[in-house]
């Protein structure tokens, strides 16, 4: 038997995880000095951190390669000068996601699924975020407010799959997601829910056995879809953990994001669907970036896009070619490049 005060006393101390995310490196001068760079080299943008700051787990800082500035992991975080070249057809809402936003914490675009923004923040910063100027503090809503979004998810039974999103929902502590899935798993119509999250990634800490048992309690299917965009990223801490979450009966599967100079090469998309294969995930989509401002130094072009895809396809087995996609305003899906 358990002394029931002893586990109260347990679930009260903050997990392993949450210690690494409440002491994110924020300073680009503490970066600089644990990766031996030098900033002269490449000088922040005091602009690009006042509109979304420097955030990064210490164990993705551990995966950068020390004294290199073309590190691809590096590039994602750094925020650079060049985020502040302003560029015609980039703007702050690409996706006119305010258009789709019937409740707050809820968007709904397509048919059958519903996205809800479950957490108001990421464990890491992303430069080329299509979220980066979303207005998160209208959308995070009390438990209160939630139930308008449950309730419109009840009315409406063409749905059958809830989403959580971001910000990043494994961001939350175990009792607030708890709570939601709870909430969501008690919707008669809802067969499938999905997380997408990049902490399987940043912080892999936050794959433990509560999260696991979780996970594995549910009605429902659960789909885990990770974000990674370079095999440097995964560890064989990570194979164990997405290993663990197939056992508890969940589907993991990862998105990424082409970035110009992070991974926009042939032998590097190759590289990266064989690593995930081997750390137990399918890749999934392969987007292109978003035109969002202050991001189009990571932009590349469709047509250099599909050339990337046709050597995957002459190269790997069909199940270790993502889709390429990109969201177009106003479509009733993603658009499937190829
Ligand atoms: C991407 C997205 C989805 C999920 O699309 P899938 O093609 O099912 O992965 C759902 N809702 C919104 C608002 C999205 O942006
Ligand atoms: S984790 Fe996802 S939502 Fe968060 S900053 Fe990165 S890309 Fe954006």
């Amino acid at each position: 038997m358990i002394n029931p005060a002893v586990s109260v006393i347990k679930s009260d101390l903050p997990e392993k995880w949450q210690q690494i995310l409440s002491d994110l490196i924020t300073d680009p001068k503490e970066l600089l000095q644990l990766l031996d760079l030098d900033p002269e080299k490449s000088p922040f943008s005091l602009h690009a951190l006042q509109q979304f700051p420097l955030k990064v787990p210490r164990p993705f800082v551990e995966l950068i390669e020390k004294s290199n500035w073309d590190d691809p992991l590096l590039r994602q975080i750094w925020p650079s000068k060049l985020e502040e070249h302003e560029q015609t057809g980039f703007v702050s809402d690409p996706l006119a996601e305010s258009n789709y936003n019937p409740v707050a914490g809820l968007l709904h675009k397509y048919h059958g699924r519903v996205l809800l923004t479950a957490a108001p923040h990421c464990a890491i910063h992303c430069r080329y975020c299509f979220r980066r100027h979303f207005d998160y503090q209208s959308n995070s809503p009390s438990r209160q407010q939630w139930e308008a979004a449950f309730e419109y998810i009840h009315n409406d039974s063409s749905i059958d799959e809830v989403i959580l999103s971001g910000g990043d929902p494994l961001a939350l502590s175990n009792r607030q997601l708890f709570w939601l899935l709870e909430q969501i798993d008690q919707i008669p119509h809802i067969t499938r829910l999905r997380i997408h999250s990049r902490l399987p990634i940043v912080i892999p800490q936050r794959i433990n056995s509560d999260l696991l048992n979780c996970l594995g309690r549910f009605r429902q299917k659960v789909v885990l879809v990770i974000h990674c965009n370079h095999s440097h990223e995964l560890t064989t801490e990570m194979a164990g953990n997405f290993h663990k979450l197939a056992t508890n009966g969940v589907t993991v599967l990862n998105q990424s994001v082409l970035l110009k100079d992070v991974n926009d090469s042939a032998s590097c998309l190759i590289e990266l669907s064989k690593a995930l294969f081997s750390h137990n995930v399918l890749p999934y989509y392969l987007h292109l970036p978003d035109r969002v401002s202050g991001t189009a130094h990571f932009y590349t072009d469709e047509a250099h896009a599909r050339d990337l895809l046709n050597i995957m396809q002459a190269r790997l087995p069909g199940y270790l070619v993502p889709h390429l996609v990109s969201e177009i305003q106003g479509e009733a899906s993603k658009t499937r490049i190829m």
